[in-house]
């Protein structure tokens, strides 16, 4: 009796090993886990408010020329079916060697170091805008499931950034707490998981935890609390239609109807590559 009772505790032992050892496994391997346990999370379906109040009516060339209006791409679509407009220029800014759009320089800076405070490990650029012969030479060393076609790519329109943390780089990096904090809270800093997994039908691209796009607020929050991609986005927004979002005002508009809400203090205006402009407003 004495000698089975020993067994059994062994026994328990063992199998408590076994099954930590397992766990501990698994949680290193952040790449196998994480991307499953996001795809069980359930996003709400976008509902988006419809803005009330006066407009006026303005020509695009006025809007262009008035002293609160900046232009960016911010909300442009970049995918093989929307290239880059022809003789696109990327306009960039230089941080550490790496060249990005000027607009979300400081929303990087503000999501590295948030994710460093959150974690105790700071990310680095991998890869930031590439001219298009250095899209050329990743494509051919990578192939088109992963690297965009020429002029198709988003790195190209200096909008997107691929992030990796110390060891961890491509897929790698959500075996980091940093590459999975940079999934959790990019949204919060105006950029999105532009290749989520189980969307890739609609990106054409391979699910990429390590790219980073910039939209900006408020749309940075609205596609990744819903678990949207920019295709999906950009589709729900019905032209000509003003949505209110927190402190935000939006509307995808066409060039030669163009009306925005009276009084706003800042108003930001992208083109989507699909014919529109997304314009963005705030008060005070
Ligand atoms: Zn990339």
């Amino acid at each position: 009796m004495k000698i089975k009772k020993r067994y059994r505790i062994l026994l328990i032992i063992l199998a408590a090993i076994v099954l930590l050892t397992a766990a501990a496994v698994v949680y290193l391997h952040g790449e196998w886990w994480y991307p499953v346990v996001s795809a069980m999370r359930i996003t709400p379906e976008l509902k988006l408010e419809i803005a009330d109040g006066a407009t006026e009516d303005w020509t695009l060339d006025e809007l262009l020329a008035d002293g609160r209006v900046t232009l960016s791409n911010n909300l442009l679509l970049v995918n093989a079916s929307h290239p880059l407009p022809k003789g696109y220029e990327a306009t960039l800014v230089e941080y550490n060697g790496a060249k990005m759009h000027p607009l979300m320089l400081d929303p990087y800076i503000s999501l590295r170091d948030d994710v460093q405070a959150k974690t105790d490990v700071r990310i680095y650029v991998a890869s930031d805008y590439r001219t298009p012969e250095e899209q050329a030479a990743i494509l051919t060393q990578e192939g088109n499931t992963t690297a965009a076609q020429v002029g198709c790519s988003e790195h190209e329109a200096g909008l997107a950034l691929d992030v990796y943390a110390p060891y961890c780089g491509g897929i790698n990096f959500l075996r980091s707490p940093a590459g999975r904090m940079v999934n959790e809270i990019c949204g919060e800093y105006g950029f999105i998981l532009r290749y989520p997994k189980g969307k890739e039908d609609l990106t054409g691209i391979d699910y990429e935890p390590w790219h980073i796009r910039y939209v900006g607020q408020p749309h940075a929050k609205l596609i990744m609390e819903h678990g949207l991609t920019l295709e999906e986005y950009l589709d729900t927004l019905e032209v000509g239609t003003w949505y209110v979002c927190g402190e935000y005002r939006f509307a995808r508009l066409s060039p030669d109807a163009i009306k925005v809400p009276e009084g706003f203090t800042q108003c930001d205006i992208s083109p989507d590559n699909m014919g529109y402009y997304v314009v963005t407003v705030r008060f005070g």
